[in-house]
C-alpha cells in the first residue's frame, strides 16, 4: 500500500479553505516524508518558510492531527534548491498564473465525478450547462450539506467548457474572495476598474458557496450588478450554495428571486453503492490498485453523512497502514476507525438499547434514571434528556415514534426537536462533542 508524503500533502492542500489552496507559497512545498510523528516539507525560501509558519501552520497542523494523529508535526525546512527542481520549473509561471486566472482545480473534472441517484439531475445539468453554456438553465443554482460535491462539480463545468471553448473566460471564485476583492476595489480607488473589468467580461462565473453573502449588503449590490450584467449578456452563471434560495436569510429578495430564474437543483447523500463507487474512484484518481474491497465497503458503509469524511478516512487508514506497517484489512480499519475518529461524528452500528443509554447516561449526569422518563421538566433533567433521546436516535434501530414511548412522551416531535437541537450543539460546542463522545464509547 502506497501513501507517500505527496499525498498526505494533497491531502492536507484538500482540506484546507479554497482561498489557502489557491495561496502561491503553498504550491512551492515540496513534501520530503511522512511518519506517524513528522511530516517535513521543504520550501525554497526563509520567506515562504516564515509565510507559512504565520498564516498555515495551524491549519496543517489540525489536518495533521486527524490524518496522522495530534503528535504528528510540521517540521518545515529551508532548502534553495528545492525551486531548481525540474518538475516544478517546466513551466511554473503559466502553472501558477492559469491556476490564478481561472481560480479551477483541475483534479475536479466529470471523468472523475461519480453518478448516482443522490446526484444524477444535479450533473445531468452541470454537464448540460457545459455543453450550452449561458442558454438553458441560467443561473445554475446548485445547493446541499456540506462535502457533496458542489464545488466539485463546478469546478468540472468550468474545465470542461474551457477544454470545448479555450477562448471563453471561465472564472471559479468563492463569493468570500468575490467580496474580499470588491472591498479592496472600494479601499483602492485604483483596482476598481481592474475588479469590475475581471468579473463583468466573464463569459462564465462560478461562484461557490453564495450563503456567504448573507447580511454583506454591500457586496450583495455588487453580485447584483454584475449578474444582471452577466445575465443580460446571456454569460452563464453558476452558484453554490449550503441551502435553497427561499432559505437563505438576510439577502436581498430581489436577488434570491433571481437565483430561481434559471434552475434550481439539490444534491443529495449518495447511497451505499455510490459511496463505495467514489472510493474505488478516489483509489484510481491516486493510483492505488490494490486496494482490498473488503475495506471499501467497511469504509463506505460506516461513513454516512459526508464525501469529504468518506475520503479522509481511506486517507487516514493508507497513512495509518503505512506508517505502522500493518497490512490494511477490515480488522485493522476498524480499529483505526475507532481510535483515531471522534465517535460524535462518524455514524454509529445501530447496536444500543433505549434501556442502556438512559442508564449510561443517568450515571454519566448523576441523575435518576426514572427521572429521565418522567415529566418533570427541571434544569438538570433537560439536557440529560435531550441527549439520550439523541444517542436513541443515532445508536438504536427505533423510529421516532418508539424513542417517544421510551421516554413516556405523547407526541415524537420533542424527539424530533431533541435530536435537531444536540445535534447544533455538537457542530458549534467542542465540549458537547467530547461529551458525546464519552457517551458513545460507553455505550460500545
Ligand atoms: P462541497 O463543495 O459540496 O462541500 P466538495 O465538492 O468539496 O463538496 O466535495 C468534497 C470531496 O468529495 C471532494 O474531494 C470531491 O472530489 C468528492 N466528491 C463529492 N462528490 C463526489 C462524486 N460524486 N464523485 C467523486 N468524488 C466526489
Ligand atoms: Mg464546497
Amino acid at each position: 500500500m502506497r501513501q507517500t508524503p505527496d499525498n498526505i500533502w494533497l491531502e492536507i492542500l484538500e482540506n484546507l479553505d479554497d482561498t489557502a489552496r489557491q495561496d502561491v507559497y503553498l504550491r512551492q512545498v515540496i513534501p520530503l516524508s511522512i511518519t506517524s510523528d513528522a511530516l517535513r516539507i521543504a520550501v525554497p525560501s526563509v520567506y515562504t518558510h516564515d509565510r507559512i509558519e504565520r498564516r498555515f501552520r495551524t491549519a496543517i497542523q489540525s489536518v495533521l492531527a486527524t490524518l496522522i494523529g495530534a503528535q504528528c508535526m510540521l517540521i518545515i525546512t529551508v532548502d534553495e534548491s528545492v525551486s531548481d527542481i525540474p518538475e516544478q520549473v517546466e513551466n511554473p509561471e503559466s502553472e501558477i498564473n492559469q491556476q490564478v486566472e481561472t481560480g479551477l482545480n483541475r483534479n475536479y473534472v466529470f471523468d472523475r465525478f461519480v453518478v448516482g441517484s443522490s446526484n444524477r439531475i444535479c450533473h445531468a445539468t452541470a454537464l448540460m450547462v457545459s455543453e450550452n453554456p449561458g442558454r438553458e438553465y441560467n443561473p445554475l443554482f446548485i445547493y446541499g450539506g456540506v462535502g457533496l460535491g458542489k464545488t466539485h462539480l463546478l469546478h468540472a463545468i468550468g474545465n470542461r467548457i474551457s477544454a470545448n471553448y479555450p477562448e471563453k473566460k471561465v472564472l471559479y471564485v468563492t463569493s468570500e474572495t468575490f467580496m474580499n476583492e470588491y472591498v479592496e476595489s472600494i479601499m483602492k480607488r485604483t483596482s476598481a476598474e481592474g475588479f469590475r473589468v475581471k468579473y463583468r467580461r466573464a463569459d462564465m462565473l462560478l461562484i461557490d458557496d453564495i450563503q456567504f453573502l448573507q447580511r454583506k449588503e454591500g457586496t450583495q449590490e455588487e453580485f447584483f450588478n454584475t449578474f444582471n450584467d452577466l445575465y443580460l449578456n446571456s454569460n452563464q452563471i453558476v452558484m453554490t450554495s449550503d441551502r435553497s434560495p427561499d432559505t437563505l436569510e438576510n439577502l436581498e429578495e430581489r436577488l434570491k428571486s433571481r437565483f430561481e430564474w434559471g434552475m434550481v437543483s439539490k444534491i443529495e447523500m449518495p447511497e451505499y453503492e455510490t459511496r463505495l463507487g467514489i472510493l474505488r474512484q478516489k483509489c484510481e484518481d491516486q493510483g492505488l490498485d490494490n486496494m482490498s474491497d473488503d475495506v471499501l465497503s467497511y469504509v463506505a458503509e460506516i461513513v454516512t453523512t459526508n464525501i469529504r469524511e468518506l475520503e479522509g478516512m481511506l486517507v487516514r487508514l493508507i497513512a495509518q497502514s503505512t506508517i505502522l506497517k500493518e497490512e490494511l484489512n477490515v480488522d485493522f480499519a476498524r480499529q483505526v476507525l475507532n481510535d483515531v475518529a471522534s465517535p460524535a461524528l462518524i455514524p454509529q452500528r445501530k447496536t444500543a438499547t433505549a434501556k442502556g443509554i438512559q442508564t449510561v447516561v443517568s450515571e454519566y449526569f448523576g441523575v435518576d434514571a426514572a427521572e429521565l422518563v418522567s415529566e418533570k421538566r427541571t434544569k438538570e433533567l433537560v439536557l440529560p434528556r435531550q441527549i439520550a433521546m439523541y444517542l436513541c436516535r443515532e445508536m438504536t434501530q427505533m423510529s421516532f415514534a418508539n424513542i417517544a414511548q421510551a421516554f413516556n412522551k405523547q407526541n415524537h416531535t420533542t424527539i424530533i426537536h431533541a435530536c435537531t437541537r444536540t445535534e447544533e450543539l455538537i457542530k458549534k460546542d467542542n465540549e458537547t462533542r467530547e461529551m458525546i463522545d464519552v457517551l458513545m464509547a460507553q455505550l460500545r
